[in-house]
């Protein structure tokens, strides 16, 4: 379909309105200038003509106004010439039809027709075709016209035909084509929005800040077990059920939409969702974002896109199933060696000269460090995907961390680093400020398995101390009503601000001496991580180069009487699993 370039339109316009406020003004002389009375008839200067260019004077200042984006170029243009050849075509009929010297005039406005494109030409010569048509069939109670004139007059188009084939190559720029497109898009966007919502794979819901669904694509539909019709203005919570990916239940305040609104911010989540039936329960990511009002940052409602994320998730179980039978099988054997390497530098056992005792080392600290990267991928890759064993309790924190701290103080003396155990602002674990009195220590429980803690407090420990040549590390445990935070501090050489974001990744490593000539494998972190939000906890560093680093978990803190309720049901569970 041929567009109308903006330009060609802006001078087609402004010569039509020119031409007809100049009818306008002859009409008007014509009338009150008595010596013109002649001419005026002549030329058919009336009123009838004179009310015509008024309106087409109109038009064009209502143009003016850029309305013709809103109406779009072409159409804009069409109206303009169908205007000017009513008014012409009403000057030819009234001042001798085919002797009428304003066939010039229409001869030209074809010609212009033709520069400005099909559509104007089609829109100018129809209204012309309907008045030959409705004139040649005594239609109007008007003489009849041979076929040859008509076919004459008919003829006239192709100046128009020609003026637009020829003109083409000129107005069919790049630019027309840009103009086109916006033109086009501006007219069509919501249309284009209904056919990207109707076909995208992901399903889309939009809700009003109570919940209320305004609008369920057919893709969530098909996730949801719900139709559309059915689903809309229903709550968001009838139709979207959540649980966790395991299929636990998921609190209402944890409910994705309720979070979003009290966060008021966008949320991202992979959950289970259950369908309607409740036959399928596809793991799905789902984003959700508010929606703002042009003013501020009113939230009038969200918008959600779910993707269905079932098989993705298949794909990495397989991956990581392979890479926990791999490891798992790869253990042994590198256990043996290990241990026929430790036989072989016994001195009660064997007998060996100092080079193979050399060799014979190298190897077995090559071996001890395949040992762990083994136990390492087996456990990062059962934290993956969610397999890692886990007993939650409720654990007195201050307590728990205190004893897993007096469990590494040999590391930190063997290398001569100085241990320091904080509690709630308080040194050591006394409960002695440092004016001797003493203090009551707050309990900070937590519900975590304490093998897994013992596991992340116990990789940032061997951190802090394998990447601290000399100083002090302290462990430390603070909290406010509600979170319990437990930090690992070392004044070692710190980590740059670029790699601060990396850290928690699978197999990230600093580049630099230290950890060139310190042996690792780059999963510690990771499985801190992944352990740490097992517990919906977070971990994070501060870190200077060249002061030191400091870790931090933040867990969820639960109050005194909630553990000793948990510890009296698993009191009961453990009593009755003995039963
Ligand atoms: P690795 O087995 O290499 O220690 P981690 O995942 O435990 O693997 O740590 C990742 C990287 O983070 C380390 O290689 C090291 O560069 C950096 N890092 C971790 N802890 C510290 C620390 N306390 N001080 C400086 N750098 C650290």
């Amino acid at each position: 379909m041929q567009q109308v370039n903006e330009r060609f339109y802006i001078l087609y316009i402004k010569i039509a309105t020119i031409v007809a406020a100049l009818l306008m003004v002859l009409c008007i002389a014509g009338q009150a200038i008595p010596g013109m009375r002649g001419v005026a008839t002549r030329w058919d200067l009336s009123y009838t003509t004179f009310g015509i260019a008024l309106v087409q004077v109109l038009y064009g200042v209502f143009l003016y106004k850029r309305q013709a984006v809103k109406i779009g170029y072409w159409a804009a243009t069409l109206l303009g010439v169908m205007l000017l050849s009513v008014n012409i075509v009403n000057l030819v009929h009234t001042t001798g039809m085919f002797h009428s010297w304003y066939l010039i005039a229409w001869g030209i406005t074809l010609l212009l027709s033709g520069l400005f494109g099909s559509f104007t030409i089609i829109g100018g010569s129809f209204l012309v075709t309907i008045y030959f048509i409705l004139v040649s069939t005594d239609a109007l109670g008007k003489a009849s016209y041979s076929p040859h004139n008509i076919i004459a007059l008919s003829s006239l188009y192709l100046i128009g035909v020609i003026s637009y084939f020829a003109s083409k190559p000129f107005y069919v720029d790049r630019e027309s084509n840009q103009i086109a497109q916006l033109t086009g898009q501006l007219r069509n966007n919501q249309q284009r929005a209904e056919v990207l919502i109707q076909s995208v794979s992901d399903g889309i819901i939009m809700t009003d800040t109570k919940g209320k669904i305004s609008l369920l694509n057919p893709a969530a539909a098909v996730l949801t077990g719900w139709s559309v019709q059915e689903a809309m203005d229903l709550d968001v919570q009838l139709v979207a059920k959540f649980t966790y990916e395991d299929g636990k239940d998921l609190p209402s305040s944890e409910y994705p939409f309720t979070k979003a609104l009290a966060d008021k911010t966008a949320k991202e989540s992979t959950l289970r969702l259950t369908s309607r039936d409740g036959k399928s329960n596809p793991i799905v990511s789902l984003a959700i974002s508010p929606i703002l009002t042009g003013k501020g940052d009113e939230i009038v409602g969200f918008v959600a896109v779910l993707r269905d994320v079932s098989s993705a998730r298949e794909e990495e179980h397989r991956r990581a199933d392979f890479i926990s039978t791999a490891s798992h099988e790869m253990r042994t054997p590198v256990a043996a060696i290990e241990g026929y390497l430790a036989l072989a530098l016994n001195d009660k056992v064997a007998r060996i000269d100092n080079k193979a005792r050399d060799y014979l080392t190298k190897a077995h600290e090559s071996t001890q460090h395949l040992g762990t990267l083994f136990q390492d991928l087996l456990t990062s890759a059962k934290a993956e995907d969610g397999r890692l064993v886990n007993h939650p309790l409720a654990v007195d924190m201050g307590e728990f961390t205190q004893k897993v701290a007096d469990g590494l103080q040999f590391s930190a003396e063997k290398k001569g680093l100085l241990l320091d155990f904080v509690i709630g602002g308080m040194n050591g674990a006394s409960g002695e400020n440092s004016a001797g009195t003493k203090v009551i220590r707050p309990l900070y429980f937590a519900y975590v398995d304490p093998d897994r803690m013992r596991e992340v407090i116990t990789n940032l420990f061997d951190n802090a101390i394998k990447y601290t040549p000399a100083g002090k590390i302290t462990v430390g445990l603070t909290g406010n009503e509600g979170v319990v935070q437990i930090f690992v501090r070392d004044t070692g050489g710190g980590i740059p601000a670029e790699d601060i974001s990396h850290l928690f990744q699978k197999f990230y490593r600093v580049d630099n001496t230290a950890t060139r000539t310190i042996g690792g494998t780059g999963l510690g972190l990771f499985i801190c991580r992944k352990i740490v939000e097992l517990y919906n906890g977070r971990i994070w560093v501060e870190s200077e180069v060249g002061k030191g680093s400091t870790f931090y978990i933040n867990l969820p803190r639960i109050s005194a009487q909630e553990a000793t309720k948990l510890k009296a049901d698993e009191a009961q569970a453990a009593h009755a699993g003995l039963t």
